[in-house]
Parts: C-alpha cells; structure tokens; sequence
C-alpha cells in the first residue's frame, strides 16, 4: 500500500498506516489506517470526502492526552487538527475575548491569558491536549471549568462539511460532559472556540492544595502569575505529567462520582462494612467538602481504600500518589490497560458498591473487547 494515497492539498496528504503511539501521552497503540491533518476548511472537508468514499470510521484526534488507542489500531480515518492562532480581542471595558484555534496547545493559551492579565482560565493551567478538545469532556480542575469562559465554538459537521457557530448553552456542558462526547457524540470537528475572560477577576483558591499552598502568605491577593505557578507546582507533585522519557499515561483515568442521597448512603452503609470507623470518617468529611447535591465522591478515595495504589499488571501501574491514574511504566500495552483497569473496577465494585466510570475515549477497541475488560456499567 503506498504510503500517501491521496492529497487534500499539496502539503497535506491523506497518509496510510501511520503509528498513533506517538500522537498520545500514553504512549501506547496500533497504526491509524488512515490519517489527516488538516489545518483548513477546505483540508477538512477533503478529508470527510475520503472517508465517505471510502467507507471509513472518523476519529478526530487533538493531543491524545484523553484516549487509549488500541494494541491493534484504528482501522478508519483520524483526522487531525492543526491550526494554531489566538487572537485577543476588546469586548468593552472589563472583558476581552480570545479567539483561538483548535490545534492551539490548551496550555500556551492559558499562559497568553496568564500573561495578558485575563482572568478565567487560570485554574486550568497545566492541562496536557488541544484547545479544541477541551470543550470535549469539559476540562475542569481547582473548581474550574472551561464551559464558564466559553463564548462559542465554530464546528463542522461530519455528516456534510458545514460550519456553524455553537453557544455555551449548546454545548450542553455538565461535569466532564458536552454535547460533544455524549448526544452529538462523532458529529462535529471543533474548529476554533472564542472565550471570555475578564480584566479584572478575583481568584479562586477554593480548592484545599490551592488554599495550603497560599495561607502562608496572609490575606494579599496572589496574582495570576503565582496561581498558574502554584498549581504547575502542586500538579507536577502529585500528577505524572507525561514526558518521552518516562513512559506516559492519560491523566485521571476514572471520573469522579456524583451521587444522589441514597447512592451515598448505600456507599456509606458499605464503607463502614467492609473498612470501619476510620475510612467512614473521611467519607463523611468528603461529603462536608462536597456542594449538597449531588455529593461529589473522589474516586482516587475509593481506590486507595482498596488498597489499589500501586497495583500493577503487565508493564501498566496504578499510581501510588495520585492513584486515579494509570501509568504506562514503559512497555505497557493498551491491553495491559484495559485489564488493569478492569481490576480496579471490579474491586472497587465489590467492595464498596460503586461503578466507575472511565475518562479516557477508549479507540480502535471492539464492543466485546471493551465489555471483556471492563464488565457491564
Ligand atoms: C497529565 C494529564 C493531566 C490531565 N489533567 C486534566 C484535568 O485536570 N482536567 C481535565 O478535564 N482533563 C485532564 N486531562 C485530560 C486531557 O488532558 C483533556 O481531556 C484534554 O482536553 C484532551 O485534549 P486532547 O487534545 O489531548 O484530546 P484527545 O485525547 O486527542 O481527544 C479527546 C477526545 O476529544 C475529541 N477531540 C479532540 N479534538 C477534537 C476536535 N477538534 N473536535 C472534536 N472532537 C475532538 C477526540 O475525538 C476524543 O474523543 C489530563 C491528561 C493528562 C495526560
């Protein structure tokens, strides 16, 4: 098969059989069959009309810090965004608007923002991926989310190549949630999204790290530079960020839960079985931290009282200091992942009653591979 079989542009051909591994921060995964990148409309577009032609599966890929390609590949079309851009723009006196394109690295987008004295985005520093992507799963962290900035987002349709413009309310953003990974799942490339931030934000240290990390220094209001900073520090401590040498993972691997008054009492009534007073304790302390409704249950807390932190299989690792993560400790393959996984979902099943859910797209996997792995929901 040759290598370029056709061409969108002259610079961007369609190429065949390219190796995913290095397009994830997992490291790990077949060969796409087919891949594009695009940086156009009119790249974009050609490249749907070769998967139409061709009958293949889309997949649209950002920086792969949210997905497990694989052992086996994508046997479809991954097309890939690569524009880069962010236009600052004045939107009166207390605001302005970034206006960025999908292939932009989220994290330099943040330290434009940073650097520019914008406020908004701050707490979503450090966050690996495209800036397309973030509107994806919503990315949120240190009680932010990135649904609180967005303006719009300039989408095409997989179906027939047409652009338009999506607000906030569009996207149907909830926890770790759009329209894009749930009801309009596979139906849109994101193109480009506008953001709002203000000039004159006030900072939000509601999370315990960020609060520890600052009581130091008494009631002076840290600046943007120093919450950027202290996070980029407090994440690097307990999060792998994923570099070449080391292996690689794709950051929480496991949402978080959101419970209901009697999922939480029924969890309640099976922690104090099966882990005593102690471990009952820092559950209802959880459930203090947490807004009323619903209760917002770590499952890093669910795992580590399973005594999972560190549990290893094949060359794939749960970790010790932040154990919603799994690490590729080199060599790891998707299916030492998926097992893994599957393991610490069954465990924490048993023994506490709880079903996690999983936050990372899982690609190129069949339904009963994944159903092998993983068990039912
Ligand atoms: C070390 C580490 C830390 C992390 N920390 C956080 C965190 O604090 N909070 C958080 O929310 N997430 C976090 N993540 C997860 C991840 O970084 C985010 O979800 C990120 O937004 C994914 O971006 P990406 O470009 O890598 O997307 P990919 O992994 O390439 O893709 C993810 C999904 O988005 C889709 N997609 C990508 N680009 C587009 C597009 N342009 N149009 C339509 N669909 C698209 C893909 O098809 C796929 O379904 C972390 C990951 C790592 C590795």
């Amino acid at each position: 098969m040759p290598a370029n079989v056709e061409y969108c542009q002259p610079m961007n051909p369609i190429q065949a059989d390219v190796p995913l591994k290095p397009y994830t921060t997992f490291k790990i995964g077949g060969p796409a069959r087919y891949f594009a990148s695009a940086s156009t409309e009119e790249e974009f577009r050609a490249a749907l009309d070769f998967a139409r032609r061709e009958r293949l599966p889309i997949f649209v890929l950002g920086g792969g810090s949210n997905i497990v390609v694989s052992d086996r590949g994508f046997s479809g079309l991954v097309v890939h965004p690569s524009r880069q851009g962010i236009e600052p723009e004045d939107a009166g006196t207390s605001e302005r608007i970034l206006r960025i394109q999908a292939g932009e690295v989220w994290d330099d987008v943040v330290r434009l923002a940073v650097k520019e004295g914008l406020w908004g985005i701050e707490n979503l520093s450090h966050i690996p991926g495209q800036a397309g992507a973030a509107l994806v799963q919503n990315i949120g962290a240190y009680g932010r989310q990135v649904a609180d900035t967005l303006e719009s987002a300039e989408v095409m349709s997989l179906r027939d190549g047409r652009v338009r413009a999506l607000t906030a309310v569009e996207c149907g953003f909830a926890y770790r949630r759009s329209i894009f990974n749930s009801t309009a799942k596979n139906e849109f490339i994101i193109l480009s999204l506008a953001l709002r931030l203000r000039k004159d934000g006030q900072p939000d240290l509601r999370y315990p790290d960020l609060q520890a990390h600052f009581a130091a220094r008494g009631p002076a209001m840290p600046s943007l530079g120093e919450i950027r900073e202290a996070i980029i520090g407090i994440r690097d401590r307990k999060f792998p960020f994923p570099r070449e040498e080391k292996g690689g993972n794709a950051g929480s691997f496991f949402k978080n839960l959101l419970l209901g008054e009697e999922e939480f009492a029924a969890l309640e009534r099976k922690v104090q079985r099966n882990f005593g007073p102690r471990e009952l304790d820092r559950l209802n302390e959880i459930r203090r931290r947490s807004s009323p409704a619903p209760i917002k249950v770590p499952a890093a807390f669910l795992i580590e009282i399973c005594g999972l932190k560190g549990c290893r299989g094949g060359g794939a690792e749960v970790n010790q200091t932040q154990p919603l993560v799994l690490l590729n400790q080199g060599g790891a393959t998707a299916d030492d992942v998926l097992a893994l996984a599957g393991h610490v979902r069954r465990t924490v099943r048993e023994r506490t009653g709880a079903t996690l859910a999983l936050e990372p797209e899982l690609v190129g996997f069949t339904r009963e591979e994944i159903a092998n792995a993983l068990g039912s929901d």
